[in-house]
């Protein structure tokens, strides 16, 4: 089976023709510009692909959002992004009419965490949250294997967390200022200490990583008790600062004090980096389409 994988990003769109079994044989990136000249790049991969005998029978979008997800007039549109020029665009649509194939989209953190199911940090698991800390912060949950959305897709990142008591920072969300992205996301990071996170050594970088960890596990707190996931799998860029992981779980432990008693909330497998990097979001949407087409098959649907 051939599929197709876009991750729709704010700064990159990167595109992929595989397998079902999230093999990559065609990748391209795009700077992301306007709506219609960024989606005339994809769909002009996607017919270059074709022309070379690599046709793909369902397009799958991991898009960065917040993203309409329901059926109706306006699933697949972007809502109200920060994104310049991109609130209310449809993805879904133009990809469609211009290939003419089933498309299927996800949030980019959703469909990271198929592809972490699959083949990184929490294969074999259920129920599990993939957190990306990066530009800004977000959670995709997989709920006994399926991805969670109802009115809307989960924001994680938009919940409010209690303001650790040396920290005044105004966060910096556009929205709720002080909501866990807009204090914990990378640019708070940069705002907050005057560099970059990359940046920070010594004494600023220790300050910077204990503070961060008791952001996150704070939030990480709320998702446990409202979900009950099997694991919290982090990735995006501030994961990488040195030692961050392994402190968010210490002070994970300290912020649930023992409720409710599990022994696998204490162990070092619960709160875990991810597995894979780049290329969770395009792996995740080749798999998100592979699995439209299995279940069109299994429903007898065809056509796009
Ligand atoms: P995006 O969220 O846009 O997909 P990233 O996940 O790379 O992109 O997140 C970008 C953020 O991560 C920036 O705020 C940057 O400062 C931070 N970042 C990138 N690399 C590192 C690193 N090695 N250590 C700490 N922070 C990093
Ligand atoms: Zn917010």
């Amino acid at each position: 089976m051939i599929v197709g994988g876009i991750e729709a990003g704010g700064t990159k769109f990167i595109c992929v023709v595989g397998d079902e079994r999230g093999e990559v044989m065609r990748h391209r990136r795009f700077a992301t510009s306007g709506p219609e000249q960024t989606l005339a790049d994809v769909t002009g991969f996607f017919r270059g692909a074709r022309a070379e005998g690599l046709a793909p029978e369902a397009i799958g979008i991991a898009a960065f959002g917040p993203v309409d997800l329901r059926p109706g007039p306006a699933f697949g549109h972007l809502t109200a992004t920060t994104k310049p020029g991109w609130s209310g665009a449809d993805l879904v649509g133009p990809v469609r009419a211009a290939l003419g194939v089933p498309v299927v989209i996800e949030t980019d953190v959703t469909a990271a965490a198929v592809a972490e199911a699959r083949f990184g940090a929490a294969r074999g698991l259920a129920t599990f949250v993939y957190l990306t800390v990066g530009t800004g912060i977000g959670g995709g949950a997989l709920v006994e294997g399926r991805p969670l959305h109802g009115l809307v897709h989960p924001e994680m990142g938009h919940m409010a967390v209690p303001r650790e008591p040396d920290d005044d920072f105004a966060g910096i969300c556009p929205f709720h200022g002080d909501c866990w992205e807009g204090l914990a996301c990378g640019p708070a990071i940069a705002a907050r200490w005057g560099s970059p996170a990359e940046d920070l050594d010594g004494d600023g970088l220790r300050r910077a990583v204990d503070l961060q960890a008791r952001y996150l596990a704070s939030g990480i707190r709320n998702i446990v008790y409202t979900l009950a996931p099997e694991r919290i799998v982090i990735g995006g860029g501030v994961s990488q600062l040195p030692g961050l992981v392994d402190a968010v779980a210490g002070r994970f432990r300290d912020r649930i004090a023992g409720y409710p008693g599990l022994d696998a909330h204490a162990s070092d497998t619960f709160i875990v980096r991810a597995g894979l990097d780049q290329m969770a979001g395009p792996t995740g949407a080749l798999l998100i389409a592979a699995e439209a087409i299995r279940s069109r098959l299994r429903s007898g649907r065809a056509g796009p």
